[in-house]
């Protein structure tokens, strides 16, 4: 959509469209615009209204043809990291409550020595106390 530079109408669609590419730089980038050419439904005015505009580089094909295949090749490796990261992410998770649960096994074990070692002190005290007791 264009607004005619005379009264302000929008203008829907243009009566044509081209294709417009700047000087390329040092770098050999160009812009390159699509430019619509509309007529005011309000003033009858016909105005260039530009519709697209982006940067362009010309590259050799067989260039492209093996960016295009690196590419391909990165994001089909990207998947694949993707999918083990997630299989990762999983086993990660089982090991962290298996391991959660081992803590909670070993102070457990703990725990049960603890209570051994006291029970065993306190019988070893009975013993001592009935002796002064007789
Ligand atoms: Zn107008």
């Amino acid at each position: 959509m264009a607004i005619c530079p005379s009264c302000g109408t929008k203008v829907h669609s243009p009566l044509k469209t081209l294709s417009i590419y700047g000087d390329m730089d040092r770098k050999k980038i160009f812009d390159g615009n699509k430019v619509g050419i509309y007529e005011c439904s309000h003033c009858y005015v016909k105005f260039p209204f530009t519709t697209s505009s982006q940067k362009l580089e010309i590259v050799r094909h067989d260039d492209f043809s093996e960016l295009r295949k690196d590419y391909e090749n990165a994001k089909r490796m990207n998947e694949e990291l993707l999918a083990r990261s997630s299989i990762l992410k999983e086993e990660n998770s089982r090991l962290r409550e298996k391991l959660e649960l081992l803590k909670l096994e070993s102070a457990a074990d703990a725990l049960d020595r603890e209570v051994s070692d006291l029970r065993q002190g306190k019988g070893l005290l009975q013993e001592q106390i009935s002796i002064f007791i007789q």
